[in-house]
Parts: structure tokens; C-alpha cells; sequence
């Protein structure tokens, strides 16, 4: 009987397989030139073959995974059109923002052209000019509905002058400048620079790791190749393995600015041309290296169930980002420590500005961090004038939450685990044995079960905006938070200005209360005129007391209105961590495995 069983399975296998291979195989690749690119565009074609009268669906992503936000990529495209491979012009129509319907007709090959415009300059946005591209893959390639699982081949043909190409994608052997993608959604996931960067490389954690320089600063490769190799081995210590066999930095140099997105196998930073001069730019630079390379484990593998497999098409919702991005930004300061970049007060000073980012956001108290995370697409990458009042960041207040889920770990262990085993244990049940996405539920089983205690009292400041009480953590390395106001009255007048205008009105203060606008311009406050640099309101508040009356006069839409702000006593505060007076053995052990000292 178990014989028959198997020679039947056998059998159908057989022909299965000649029925699939009876299908015409179905291949995509795509050409990517630049005749113009100091206008800014790409000249993407797209060959598919294989869908022989289909009606093929192609769509274009409207969103890029590591920034929630909807972009609506499609809006830079333009002149799309379809031709079978006997030159036949077929028709193309758009049924909605991001889909393009091709009848392919009876030609195995379908050729469909368009040009992508490409003048954002960010991580996740696509920019071309004269001297390079910069290719976001979800603004740039389309899919057929449905079909996210074919492979795809990319030839790059760079301007004149242009000789390089970074990306994670594999090359093609023996094909010049193509490239390999299994699937769209790691096609999706690789970004490509192409222009004259300088490249340099070097292994650490046994993966080989190219750096693509754009737009170079003043940067020295050997400080670099040390720097970058000790934050890389710290953060694979944390998980014991790191997945990949090569990793590519394309680092974009600007003036100012920043940021960085993560990818399976490759990032994109931003770092501003003099970051390498300075020890606290450089500092800022090295962490976002270990943001963005922590990502390699935690959010690209080890995930919320609801970001991947992605949907392409509209809002992936999750209530985890305070896991991914929170726990993220957590690690990117601690590696620094570890890696001995800040020394322990540097260290302690971190932690405290962002309690103190947090505590005194009115937000804070508004919105709950996993509604933050929920709400990221309409919110946290929308800011408004009023987000100050009403959210709160998952970035600042996840690693908040990351301390103490760290410090609650330690002392119920005895210091024999902490967030690291936390964060391992769930990478390798979730992404190396299921290779899923985890629950909410889950997350919490699995650090209640590495920290053998319950983690409700967590998960409450996670799910409600309550006060969070943060010395019945730090008690456990021997440490508390002092609050240096503590004692003073100092007025709360309210608000931010640039140039005279009100930028922000913070949430029950004297503008609140009073009614000072947003965009309202301060002219004058007790009679005296406010200069440019706006120093009149600081020189004014600096002799203000809480209860005081200043008779503000605005100007609003072009009428001018004296105002009475009433000042109420604020409620901000400066913190500090500091050791307790007689820390126990115990506390002082767990303060040493916490710091690294
Ligand atoms: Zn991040």
C-alpha cells in the first residue's frame, strides 16, 4: 500500500511537471537608460514574455517599505506604452492610480515604455541629474498584478561618463551591467546608485560589505572601514549570525540633512558632506549606521506580521513600529556604547534627552505609542502644527520602552539575560524556523518567556498614554531620574516662532490658553517691539513670573489684536540619570551588564 501511495505521488509529479513546463515560461526584465538626465528622467522599457493573451495588470508601488507613507510613485511617470514584439502598438489603459491594463495579444513578447521624472532628493525617492541616479526600485519598476513572485533582470545603461553601479541586486555573469532579482519583492527592496561614486570595501562579520560614496565628503577610508567594522561585529553579536554574504552602504553627501533607509541586503544614508570633521557629527553618522544595519535583523527579518509579504498597493498597518524602529533606534545608541563611542556619561545623556523629548511632548499623554505606530501614515509622516500636542514619536519612546523592557529583563534574570536574548530568540522562532512576520501576542510570550516575569506593566505604557514611571527601572542597575526643575515656577508662555510667526502653540500653556495662533506674527509684548531675531520675548520671559500678564500684540491675516497671556507655571522638565545613594552588589552588577562597564 505505502508502495502504490509513492508510485502514484511519483507519477503525478511526472506530470505535473511536463504540464508546467508546457506552460510558455513567463519572464520579465527591464532596460533602464538616461537620455535626459539633466532633466531628471529615466527612460525605463519593460519586456515580458510568456502572457500570451493575457489581460496583464501592470502596477507601480505606491509606497516604499521602511517609510510609511503613501507617495503615489506613479505620479512621476509618464508617457507609458505597450507594443507587442512585432511592433504592434497594443493598448494600454489606466484603471486606476497605479494600474496599467495591456490586452497582450497574440505575440509572446509585450515591450511596455515609460519615462520615470526623478527630481526628490531623499532615501526613498528616486533623483537624477547630470552627475548620477539614484533609483528608489518602487518608483521606478512596475509589476503584473499578482506576480510578485517572478524573477526579473534589470540592465542598467549608464550615461556617458558615468562608470559605476552600486546595489545588493546579484549580477548577471556574464551580461554587461545586469543584474538579478529572484523576486519583485527583492527587486522592490534594492535600491541602485549610478554615477561615479567612490567605492570602497571590506569585510566584517565574514560578509563583504562595498561602500558607494556620493557627492563624497571629506571622509578617511581607514577611520571608516575600523568604525563601520566594530559597530557591523557588535550588531551580529546581538542575534549570533548575520544573513547576508554581501551588504552595500550608498551613502549620499548633501550640504545638510540626513537620514536612512534599510534594505534586505543594502541601506541609503544621508549624511551632510562635513559630518566627518566634526566628533559629534561623526557620532550622529556612526549611529545611523548602526540604525539602519540593525534593521538587518530587526524589521527586514524579524518582523510585525503585517510588513511582509507587503502590500504594494495602499497602508500596511501594524502596532509594532515602537518593536521595529523603537528597538532599533535603542541598539543604534547602545552599540555605541559597546562599541566604546560614547563613554558612560555620553551614554546616560542620550537616554535622558530622550525622556526628555518624550515627557515634555504634550502628545506624549494624547497618543498611545502603539496608535503612533498604527497611525504612522497619516500622522507621524504627516506632521502638522499641532503634532506636538497630540503624538508622540515610536522612534524616541520605543527605545524608551526598549530600556525597560532591558531592565526589567536583567533584574528578573539575575543579569543573565537582557533585550538582546529577547530580540534573538524571537529572530530565530519567527524568521529562521517560521520565517514569518510575529503578533503582538507573540512578542510579549516570547519576552515574558526569556524574562520568566510578566511584562504587563510594559505593555501598559505601550498601549495607554500614562505616565511612564521610570525609577522602578532604573532602581534595578542602582539608578534613578531627577528631574533639576523640580522646586522652580517657571512661566510657560508656549510658543515656537521662526521669524516672528508662530510655529507651534504648546498645549496648555499661556498662548494656549489665551488664544496666540499658529501663523500669527508677535510684534510687540508689553509695548516693546520684538527685533528680527525675536530675543525681545526671550529677554522678556527671562524677568517673567507664573501669574504674570503680558500684553501681547500679533498681527493675524493683517489685523492687529493685543492679546492678555496669562503665564501658568510649566511643566517641563530637565532630567538627569544619576546613581543612587548606596547602590546593592546586586544593582551595580546589573549596571555593568546594562552599560558595559
Ligand atoms: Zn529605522
Amino acid at each position: 500500500m505505502i508502495m502504490m501511495r509513492i508510485r502514484f505521488t511519483f507519477l503525478l509529479f511526472i506530470v505535473m511537471t511536463i504540464a508546467s513546463t508546457a506552460q510558455a515560461q513567463k519572464k520579465i526584465s527591464f532596460e533602464i537608460s538616461f537620455k535626459e538626465p539633466q532633466a531628471h528622467y529615466a527612460e525605463v522599457q519593460m519586456e515580458l514574455s510568456g502572457f500570451k493573451g493575457e489581460t496583464l495588470d501592470l502596477k507601480m508601488p505606491v509606497w516604499s517599505p521602511g517609510s510609511y507613507l503613501i507617495r503615489e510613485y506613479p505620479k512621476n511617470l509618464e508617457s507609458v506604452t505597450a507594443t507587442s514584439g512585432n511592433g504592434k502598438q497594443l493598448a494600454i489603459n489606466k484603471v486606476n492610480k497605479n494600474t496599467w491594463r495591456v490586452e497582450a495579444g497574440n505575440d509572446d513578447r509585450i515591450l511596455v515604455n515609460y519615462r520615470v521624472y526623478a527630481f526628490e532628493i531623499s532615501v526613498r525617492t528616486s533623483f537624477i541629474d547630470e552627475s548620477h541616479a539614484f533609483l528608489s526600485p518602487t518608483g521606478v519598476f512596475m509589476y503584473v498584478d499578482n506576480r510578485i513572485d517572478l524573477p526579473a533582470e534589470v540592465t542598467i545603461h549608464p550615461h556617458a561618463n558615468w562608470e559605476h553601479i552600486s546595489t545588493g541586486l546579484e549580477k548577471v555573469k556574464g551580461k554587461d551591467n545586469t543584474f538579478y532579482a529572484s523576486d519583485f519583492d527583492i527587486l522592490f527592496d534594492s535600491p541602485i546608485e549610478v554615477g561615479n561614486q567612490e567605492i570602497f570595501e571590506f569585510t566584517a562579520s565574514g560578509v563583504k560589505h562595498e561602500v558607494a560614496m556620493v557627492g563624497a565628503g571629506s571622509y578617511d577610508e581607514k577611520v571608516l572601514i575600523k568604525d563601520m567594522t566594530r559597530i557591523i561585529d557588535e550588531a551580529t553579536k546581538v542575534f549570533g549570525v548575520n544573513p547576508n554574504k554581501r551588504y552595500v552602504f550608498i551613502i549620499h553627501h548633501y550640504a545638510s540633512g540626513g537620514g536612512g533607509l534599510e534594505h534586505l541586503n543594502s541601506t541609503v544614508l544621508g549624511a551632510s558632506r562635513f559630518t566627518y570633521q566634526n566628533y559629534n557629527g561623526y557620532l550622529g553618522f556612526l549611529g545611523l549606521v548602526a540604525h539602519e544595519y540593525f534593521h538587518v535583523w530587526n524589521v527586514k527579518r524579524l518582523r510585525p506580521a503585517p510588513l511582509g509579504p507587503f502590500n504594494y498597493d495602499e497602508e500596511n498597518y501594524t502596532t509594532n513600529l515602537w518593536v521595529s524602529e523603537g528597538f532599533t533606534a535603542y541598539y543604534d545608541n547602545l552599540l555605541l556604547r559597546r562599541t566604546g563611542y560614547y563613554d558612560e556619561n555620553s551614554y546616560l545623556k542620550v537616554l535622558t534627552n530622550d525622556i526628555g523629548t518624550v515627557e515634555n511632548r504634550a502628545g506624549n499623554l494624547i497618543q498611545p505609542l502603539s496608535l503612533s505606530s498604527f497611525d504612522a501614515w497619516i500622522k507621524q509622516y504627516r506632521p502638522d502644527e499641532n503634532s506636538v500636542n497630540t503624538t508622540i514619536s515610536y522612534y524616541n519612546k520605543g527605545a524608551l520602552i526598549g530600556m525597560l523592557m532591558d531592565l526589567k529583563t536583567l533584574q528578573a534574570t539575575k543579569g543573565t539575560k537582557r533585550l538582546d536574548d529577547i530580540l534573538k530568540a524571537m529572530y530565530d522562532e519567527y524568521y529562521t524556523k517560521l520565517d514569518r512576520g510575529f503578533t503582538d501576542a507573540e512578542f510579549k510570550t516570547m519576552a515574558e518567556k526569556v524574562a520568566g516575569v510578566s511584562m504587563d506593566d510594559i505593555y501598559e505604557y505601550v498601549n495607554e498614554a500614562k505616565p511612564i514611571d521610570y525609577n522602578s527601572y532604573l532602581i534595578n542597575a542602582g539608578m534613578e531620574l531627577i528631574n533639576q526643575l523640580d522646586g522652580y515656577s517657571i512661566p510657560n508662555f508656549g510658543v515656537s516662532l521662526a521669524n516672528n510667526r508662530v510655529t507651534t502653540v504648546s498645549r496648555g500653556s499661556g498662548a494656549w490658553d489665551a488664544g496666540i495662533n499658529v501663523r500669527d506674527e508677535l510684534v510687540a509684548i508689553n509695548g516693546y517691539r520684538l527685533d528680527e531675531s525675536g530675543r525681545e520675548l526671550e529677554r522678556i520671559l527671562s524677568g517673567a513670573k507664573v501669574g504674570d500678564v503680558l500684553e501681547v500684540l500679533v498681527s493675524r491675516d493683517g489685523i492687529m489684536k493685543t492679546i492678555g497671556v496669562k503665564l501658568p507655571a510649566s511643566t517641563k522638565a530637565d532630567y538627569i540619570i544619576r546613581s543612587i545613594e548606596k547602590p546593592t552588589a546586586e544593582q551595580l552588577k546589573i549596571r555593568k551588564i546594562w552599560l558595559s562597564l
